[in-house]
């Protein structure tokens, strides 16, 4: 057997990780070339590699490491849970402490008569859950036709079958039979990259009448639910004109469609509040929540459902769950994470202090010649890279290639910034302090410079012109 540690080299590793180990949405062939980068350990911010670097991660993992890393009150908390019970079950009549704990502090969290928690093991796996609680309701309240569900195109909900078709991202669907029936997409609020000559405001009220123009047309009859992320997350941190959310709320109120806030990365406190909801004033009956709930020390994830909708399921024998639902060591982990969440003012300290430090700085970079726009709302924010900031113009070169550029360069400047098409995009740690700020920004800076100067020197600064 090969003994494998991190004093193991670099070289070693990367070979034994492209020999064995698939990653998730990736070229795996491609990368097993490149080597992959191999992260031994983190603090607060930091990630340290194993070739020595220590590195910036603006992006919290995946949307996730909310509280920072590094802190011994969560590991505690495992390991306490870990000795008194490390699993046990909540299908039988049975409960547990951690299991009754958590529901309890996130029906006090959550805002209005979100009062009750169904837990999953994932995001993916909630929305499964809220896919078929909504198909349950509706059929125990003798609609078994509202059935279908609509989302948004490049919407992010989570990779399974289900949670996948609900999302609205082309790539996944094309490969392998999804979405699955009875799933609508509409147009996003994307402004930026679709408004053309219109105003943000009348963009935002259009795009939120497709809503209306899909229930009209598939009929109110038939509409179980609309599911959105307050604020789209994974499909470029897409931030909607404020216009689009109090006109979706209105359609919803007016044909009787259950809203899902698929909160998975707006929760615990990403936007500045406890949920994108409340940033956005937005009221569902149910929402996603997983990433930030155990600020990603384990997985964890459910769904928190309204009075109305508890009570409905609640009259009829729900046929599902999974074997991890409220996993009483992830739940205690997530408990302590969201006191030390509200005992360290981290969710107030983003909405009053860090938050707006970052947003002024952030929104500097829209006097980068590369940069068109720059939008953040707490603590989750995008750039857009362009070749002409009064036009908005895209890139000749395909979707994605100065997106990729530019990360190579945070890369190697040991920061971590995600690209989604040629949108840059930050979601780090709550716990960030201003010098890590001004450090982000810096290196976000020379980032896009060198981004800059590669791409005038390979003839890309180039616009598609319009079709
Ligand atoms: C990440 C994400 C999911 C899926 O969560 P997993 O834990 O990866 O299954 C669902 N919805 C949104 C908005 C997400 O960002």
């Amino acid at each position: 057997m090969t003994l494998i540690s991190t004093n193991t080299p670099t070289a070693e590793l990367q070979a034994l990780d492209a020999a064995h180990h698939m990653h998730p949405f990736t070229h795996n062939a491609e990368l097993g070339e490149k080597g992959v980068r191999i992260i031994t350990r983190a603090d607060g911010v930091w990630l340290n590699d194993s070739d020595g670097n220590r590195i910036l991660d603006a992006m919290a993992g995946l949307w996730c490491v909310n509280i920072g890393y590094g802190r011994k009150e969560l590991v505690d908390a495992a390991a306490r849970q870990m000795q008194e019970l490390p699993f046990y079950n909540t299908f039988f009549q049975t409960s547990h402490v951690p299991a009754i704990a958590l529901a309890a502090r996130l029906a006090e969290l959550a805002p209005g008569d979100l009062n009750h928690v169904f837990f999953a093991g994932s995001g993916s796996e909630a929305n499964d859950t809220n896919l078929r609680m909504v198909r349950a309701y509706w059929q125990e309240k003798g609609q078994p036709n509202k059935n279908v569900i609509i989302s948004r195109w490049n919407a992010y909900h989570g990779s399974s079958v289900g949670s996948g078709s609900l999302g609205g991202m082309k790539g996944m669907h094309a490969q392998g039979g999804m979405p699955i029936p009875d799933i609508h997409h509409i147009e996003q609020p994307h402004w930026w990259a679709e408004g053309g000559d219109m105003s943000p405001e009348d963009f935002g009220l259009a795009r939120a009448q497709e809503l209306e123009k899909a229930i009209l047309e598939l009929g109110a009859d038939r509409v179980a639910a609309f599911i959105a992320e307050p604020v789209q997350g994974a499909g470029g941190v897409i931030i909607p004109p404020a216009t689009y959310w109090p006109e979706i709320q209105r359609i919803c109120d007016e044909y009787n469609i259950l809203l899902i806030a698929d909160e998975v990365i707006c929760g615990f406190g990403r936007t500045g509040n406890w949920f994108g909801s409340q940033t956005m004033g937005i009221k569902p009956h149910i929402m996603t929540i997983a990433k930030g709930l155990s600020s990603g020390y384990l997985p964890i994830g459910g769904s928190i459902v309204c009075d109305e909708v508890a009570e409905v399921i609640g009259n009829t024998e729900f046929n599902h769950g999974y074997t991890y639902s409220g996993h009483p060591v992830a739940c205690a982990v997530a408990l302590e994470n969201l006191r030390l969440l509200d005992e360290e003012g981290i969710v107030t300290r983003v909405r009053e202090d860090t938050g707006p430090y970052l947003k002024e700085k952030f929104e500097g970079l829209t006097s980068h010649p590369l940069v068109g726009e720059a939008k953040i709302v707490g603590m989750m924010g995008s750039i857009a890279l362009t070749p002409d900031k009064a036009s908005r113009a895209k890139f000749e070169a395909d979707e994605g290639t100065v997106g990729f550029i530019c990360r190579e360069r945070c890369f190697a400047n040991n920061l971590i910034m995600r690209h989604v098409g040629d949108r840059m995009i930050i979601s780090p740690p709550l716990v960030i302090s201003k010098p890590e700020i001004d450090m982000l920004i810096e290196r976000a800076w020379k980032s896009l410079d060198e981004c800059h100067a590669a791409l005038k020197e390979k003839g890309l600064m180039k616009a598609r012109s319009a079709a």
